[in-house]
């Protein structure tokens, strides 16, 4: 037998030992990793085929597939492919050489960034050395679709290995890698375990892939099922390939259904087509959310030619984007990568600005498209548009007229609608609430001069009401408790002489009191709050609920008297006692209608009222 022995070099004590413990949890890669070698091998020869090569024209283009088998008395997981195999030289040199260079490569630059931040390099290849990380021996048995003799190739976890070059039990054609596992890869000798893997890794790599557990078909087992072609576990011509044209709704319903084990219908997806120089494909679908109150955690996809990386790689797609489903496919992304390396780089920076583009042009042409329909939807995007807005103002920019506002009462409007219908009462003005029931009294108030009233009820509304200020120059947000329309307030202001001193003495300090001649003689008072200390309020109480002990902060009040009301007219002319009593009245239910009541508040104030009541 002729034998050739080697060693894998000087470094090779530095680098098996590496791979080894390298990213623990990690190891499972190692099966994408040499079933994506095989892919290859088929893939390569498939393209010498079509290209007529002289030693690849008379193979049919068919019949090509990979195995994985599992063999668990003999404790080996082996990938066979009918690819084009290796030469000796070829082994020597892809193998024992450059495979092992790209492998030293990579350690090295893991050692020199430190474990801390490799979290991305190790979604990334370490190619056909990453077997080590859970096998003792590796067999290479190959033989080159040139015909040239068949190889096998032996390489233990020391690095040393022999190549015999007479070998006779290779596949006819193509390559079988033998992994003889080891304690560290225990937990691989188990077939669903492998299934699991596939299914993570390889269910959309381009040739058919078929998984063999090892187990022998039970006594009896029914006819039909072991009559059965068996199915390959992945699928090879993803949805994400094809052309958008040809793809039906059903068939983007199924695939997301298939990858994300949603049973919810999306809402509405986007087919990713960019061609040279970006180059990468991908499906978002926009996943329904059921409740406010549902996190909303999406799980963005990332493949390289077919084979999945990662989920969620927040330094290649925009974290917004983040909250989306979807799939992207990016051959162009460079392997062996570091996270510093994605953050800076101008290609991911090129797609990012793509999807935000594409997502953009959607939202619009649906919202032009069919109006009733968009706002359907609305509720189930806002949040992610919202965010989405927030956080890239280019976004932003390119959504902001197709995003909705709800309004109290019902139906919605964009910005410009609402500024439009204002303009001649409150130019620039835009009134909200945040609690159609706590704030009926304000609202009311304000629809009964005919203001339309928002309704921006969630936790977000804060920061993107005051990232909107920041780009619409001059446009204003108040709730409806912070301050007086002009229309509602009538001519000139005259002060009630000695109401004032009254109410000083049943509000608390601090709480500033001036006169207006409202419209509305029926009301007393008015409490508002003003708009920054309440938004600064609603920040800390944010923070709080993140977990950061809130800071009591004072919140600016105004008691606005209504010098047109009666009962304010009245109140100097009565006795003190029936006076004071009046004013805390008009207070409390000035804190009712604020919602600030707090339960010690409400007693008194109920008995207030049955003291109020003997008088009648
Ligand atoms: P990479 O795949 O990134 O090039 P690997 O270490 O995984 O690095 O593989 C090194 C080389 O070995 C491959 O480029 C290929 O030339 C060869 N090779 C590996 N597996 C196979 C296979 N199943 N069939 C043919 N050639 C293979």
């Amino acid at each position: 037998m002729a034998e050739i022995k080697g060693g894998i070099g000087v470094e090779v004590d530095h680098i098996f030992p590496v791979i080894k413990k390298w990213l623990y949890s990690e190891k499972e890669i190692f099966l994408r990793e040499i079933v994506s070698n095989a892919c290859d091998a088929v893939t390569k020869l498939r393209r010498l085929i079509s290209l007529g090569e002289d030693a690849a024209r008379d193979i049919p283009d068919e019949g090509f597939k990979v195995t994985v088998e599992l063999d668990r008395d003999a404790r080996t997981i082996t990938v066979t492919d009918n690819g084009i195999g290796m030469t000796e030289e070829e082994v020597q040199k892809y193998i024992c050489q450059i495979a092992l260079s790209g492998a030293l490569d990579f350690v090295q630059k893991y050692d020199k960034e430190g474990s801390a931040d490799t979290g991305i390099i190790g979604h990334f290849g370490l190619g056909f050395y990453s077997a080590f990380m859970v096998s003792s021996k590796v067999e290479v048995l190959t033989h080159s679709y040139t015909g040239a003799p068949a190889v096998k190739m032996e390489c233990d976890d020391a690095g040393s290995y022999v190549i015999d070059t007479e070998y006779v039990g290779a596949p006819e054609r193509g390559t079988a890698v033998v992994m003889h596992i080891s304690e560290e890869g225990e937990e691989y000798l188990n077939s669903s375990e492998l299934r699991r893997i596939l299914n993570k890794y390889c269910a959309f790599m381009p040739v058919e892939i078929y998984f063999d557990d090892g187990e022998k078909e039970a006594e009896g087992e029914d006819d039909e099922k072991k009559a059965a072609a068996p199915k390959p576990v992945n699928d090879t011509a993803p949805l994400w390939l094809k052309n958008p044209s040809d793809c039906s709704d059903e068939e983007y319903k199924e695939f997301y259904r298939k990858v994300f084990n949603d049973y919810r219908e999306p809402l509405f997806w986007i087919h990713l087509k960019a061609d040279y120089p970006l180059n990468f494909r991908g499906i978002l679908y926009f996943p329904r959310i059921n409740s406010e109150f549902e996190s909303i955690e999406g799980q963005v996809k990332l493949y390289y030619n077919q084979v999945f990386v990662a989920d969620n790689i927040k330094e290649v797609i925009p974290e917004y984007l983040l909250m989306l489903k979807g799939v992207l496919d990016c051959p162009e992304l460079p392997l062996n990568v570091s996270r510093s390396y994605l953050q800076d780089s101008v290609y991911v920076k090129k797609i990012a600005n793509h999807i935000t583009k594409k997502v953009s042009d959607k939202l619009s042409a649906m919202f032009n498209a069919d109006r009733s329909t968009y706002e359907e939807k609305w509720n189930d995007i806002k949040t992610f548009v919202e965010y989405g807005a927030l956080r890239d103002r280019k976004f932003y920019d390119r959504v902001s007229s197709c995003i909705l506002y709800p309004k109290c009462g019902g139906g919605f409007c964009t910005l410009d609608e609402y500024l439009e219908n204002a303009k001649e009462k409150h130019e620039n003005k835009v009134y909200y609430a945040c609690d159609e029931t706590a704030q009926a009294g304000y609202i009311q108030m304000f629809e009964k001069e005919g203001i339309e009233v928002l309704l921006l009820r969630h936790i977000i509304d804060t920061q993107f009401v005051q990232m909107v200020e920041n780009v619409r120059e001059g446009v204003k947000f108040c709730r409806v408790d912070s301050e007086l329309a002009d229309s509602m307030k009538g001519d000139g202001t005259q002060e009630v002489e000695g109401a004032a001193d009254i109410f000083k003495a049943v509000v608390p300090e601090g709480t500033e009191i001036v006169f207006e001649a409202l419209k509305d003689e029926a009301l007393p008072a008015v409490l508002n709050v003003s708009e920054e200390s309440r938004r600064m309020e609603d920040m800390m109480k944010l923070y709080s609920a993140q977990g950061a002990g809130v800071p009591s902060f004072p919140v600016e009040s105004k008691l606005i008297l209504n010098s047109s009301c009666p009962t304010i007219k009245a109140l100097p002319d009565m006795e003190k006692e029936k006076a004071e009593l009046t004013a805390k009245q008009i207070y409390d239910l000035c804190l009712i209608t604020q919602n600030k009541m707090d339960p010690e508040k409400l007693k008194s104030f109920l008995s207030d009222c049955y003291r109020i009541l003997t008088m009648i």
